[in-house]
């Protein structure tokens, strides 16, 4: 019988490519970029055939049978398996943990029950794939200069779409999706969202504008079924719009034409665990790979696409105005608490431009990003505070369950009757969290409509959506909310922002905190007076309560001056040798006592040495401990990219060597330091 050889990737931590038999009859080979089941150790499991070859360096008594090839699905495609080896190699991690958890759980199981499921399902629509659009709106000028920029564009051309927010970047991004659509007859198209909350309104307008088009979403909410099917759609090229979070840069796309990141500053598109790779930064190099423009937007572009704005990598196109006849941007004001002082954590004059929209059946937004409903809570008699006895944090109480809950290892506790210290039974609540604010405003406004979004009120399914549903009908009059509420959202009636607390991120050591920070209130800001003003309405407001009302960043918020502010940062991080003029690698370790943490990364330290890279001192993370685990980090930084590139596949092979038993792991180009 002849045979032949696959080398095939599996997901394991080490590293990872092994060689399997395969037994051709008719000479019939598997192709690389298919699925294959193997044994592996005890178990079996699906791996991705990278290589395919007549011998193997492996003695033929060492080696073992592959036990099926997945023939039914089409290979995934040369450019796919170049994007995984590039996220692989960049981010120093093995091909087959970052190529297969890419992939649907469905197609990583024993059974090809639900591939088949899929596949037969995919067979029977017949969709019409007409890309011809619906109602297309009138754009403003600078809108379809914009939109005719994106969708003309050839070869990779990558754009930074700087628009204030309610500009209508959204409608720029259909618009040049249509142009793209109608020329390329099986173009797909990628968009690139930061929040799963934020997807069903799009999803909604795409839907309306493209009835003729596929269109499948990639989102962690999906269910394994849902999500099978959607990355078939896009693997087999009949889903001509793919709309997806962070994870959906992975997806299978063999005729990508245009890919479109929206609100590309967001945090949410870099990945915190596993493989932390950055959506965004992918989405570029696939773009540049593919020979594609790629559009990235904001109202508050990050200072890396800012910064190849200005030195002209990226083209940048400006969207300057509100896309609404007579909407305006919103006034932002700054309220002194010094002077103003906050009663129940609002000052008079918020509480005062409260009772206006009230009265005039005007909506209201109040952003905290803080929820429970006290961070802490302490006894006034002998200084105990509710730390949490496995993590360095508090234990945040959430009144409505009579809990506290550490945020952190997921510690609850009932709440104690006494001190736990000295037995007085008078527990004081310190501080401010979204639960609290709710409580005061009900006291103040006992008729309003009052709704909390944040993650404690929207934990079942579809709870969110079904609670920004009801603020988009006008049943709500006071909204308050985290981060949750800040993005996207283009609340009609919304004329009052009111803003509580921002200024603990001013004194962040966190080199990024005011980048964020102003990010975030731009944001949030931007959620007032997206529709026109109408008669006798309010002139929409943004209130800060600040103690810091001389602080510089405030300045650029109330002027809503990104630029200078961008302008400023920038030059800050050059003079101090900081991203995006640095670049940087973090090496994280755990133990269960800090020392030992320490020790493994002093000794990383050590091992290995280069002229063009520094390696700073281990320090114990900012929040040291979590879930009874001591966390220590070592930063690694280098003026250039190829030279910390080089020496990080070098120095882990040596880390790798030293066998210790700490828990480690690298991350490059860290956000959070
Ligand atoms: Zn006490
Ligand atoms: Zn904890």
């Amino acid at each position: 019988m002849p045979q032949c050889i696959l080398n095939i990737a599996l997901d394991t931590p080490l590293n990872a490519c092994f060689d399997y038999r395969w037994p051709c009859a008719d000479g019939a080979r598997p192709q690389v970029g298919q699925l294959a089941l193997v044994p592996f150790g005890r178990r079996e499991v699906v791996g991705l055939i990278v290589g395919v070859a007549d011998t193997s360096t492996v003695p033929a008594d060492k080696l073992k049978d592959a036990l099926a090839v997945r023939g039914q699905l089409a290979p995934l495609s040369p450019q796919w398996l170049a994007l995984a080896g590039f996220a692989a190699d960049y981010y120093q991690r093995p091909l087959g943990e970052v190529a297969l958890p890419g992939l649907p759980k469905n197609l990583r199981v024993l059974t090809t029950v639900a591939l088949d499921r899929a596949i037969k399902k995919l067979a029977k629509d017949a969709s019409v794939h007409d890309g011809t659009p619906l109602d297309m709106p009138r754009l403003n000028e600078a809108q379809q200069r914009a939109a005719d920029a994106i969708g003309g564009a050839r070869g990779f051309a990558p754009t930074l779409l700087y628009g204030v927010t309610g500009s209508g970047k959204t409608e720029v991004y259909l618009q040049a999706c249509a142009q793209v659509l109608a020329r390329e007859a099986d173009g797909q198209i990628l968009i690139l969202v930061p929040e799963i909350n934020l997807t069903p309104q799009l999803e909604g307008n795409i839907r309306a504008r493209f009835p003729g088009v596929m269109l499948a979403t990639l989102h962690s909410s999906l269910s394994e079924g849902e999500r099978m099917l959607h990355w078939l759609a896009a693997h087999e090229g009949k889903a001509r719009i793919v709309l997806g979070t962070r994870l959906a840069i992975l997806a299978s796309l063999p005729h990508l034409q245009l890919i479109v990141i929206d609100e590309e500053h967001d945090p949410s598109y870099k990945q915190q665990e596993g493989l932390r790779y950055s959506a965004r930064d992918l989405a570029v190099w696939r773009a540049w790979q593919l020979g594609i423009p790629i559009v990235l937007g904001s109202a508050t572009p990050s200072l890396e696409s800012w910064h190849h704005a200005q030195s002209g990598r990226y083209r940048k196109l400006e969207l300057r105005e509100r896309a609404v006849k007579n909407a305006v941007l919103p006034r932002v004001k700054l309220l002194d608490m010094e002077r103003d002082r906050p009663k129940d954590g609002l000052t008079s004059h918020l509480v005062a431009a409260l009772k206006l929209r009230m009265e005039r059946g005007e909506q209201s937004l109040l952003f905290l990003n803080r929820r429970g409903y006290s961070p802490v809570i302490c006894c006034e008699s002998c200084g105990w505070i509710s730390n949490c006895t496995r993590c360095t944090s508090f234990m945040v109480l959430h009144k409505p369950e009579h809990r506290l809950r550490c945020h952190h290892c997921s510690l609850e506790l009932r709440i104690p009757r006494h001190c736990p210290t000295c037995g007085n039974v008078d527990l004081q609540p310190l501080g401010r969290g979204t639960q609290r604010v709710e409580e005061g405003l009900q006291q103040l406004f006992p008729e309003a409509r009052i709704l909390r979004i944040d993650a404690d009120s929207t934990r079942r399914k579809g709870s969110a959506q079904a609670a920004f549903d009801s603020v988009h009908r006008g049943e709500v009059d006071i909204l308050i909310g985290t981060q949750m509420v800040a993005k996207g959202h283009d609340f009609k009636k919304l004329t009052l922002v009111g803003i509580l607390n921002p200024d603990t991120a001013l004194f962040s050591q966190d080199y990024r905190a005011s980048e964020r920070l102003f990010a975030q209130l731009m944001q949030v800001a931007g959620r007032a007076g997206r529709a026109a003003q109408s008669e006798g309405g309010s002139v929409s407001e943004v209130l800060i309560q600040t103690r810091y009302a001389r602080h510089p960043l405030y300045d650029a918020v109330v002027n809503h001056d990104y630029d200078h502010f961008a302008g400023a940062l920038l030059e800050e991080r050059a003079q101090a040798a900081l991203p995006p003029y640095l670049f940087q690698a973090l090496l994280r370790a755990e133990a269960p006592e800090l020392a030992t943490a320490i020790a493994f990364l002093q000794a990383a330290q050590a091992c290995l040495a280069h002229p063009a890279i520094t390696i700073n001192d281990p320090i114990p993370m900012s929040m040291t401990r979590v879930h009874n685990v001591d966390r220590a980090q070592l930063l690694v930084e280098s003026a250039s990219r190829p030279a910390l590139q080089a020496f990080l596949k070098e120095w882990l092979a040596a880390l790798r060597d030293m066998k210790s038993r700490v828990k480690w792991s690298l991350e490059v180009d860290p956000l959070d330091i």
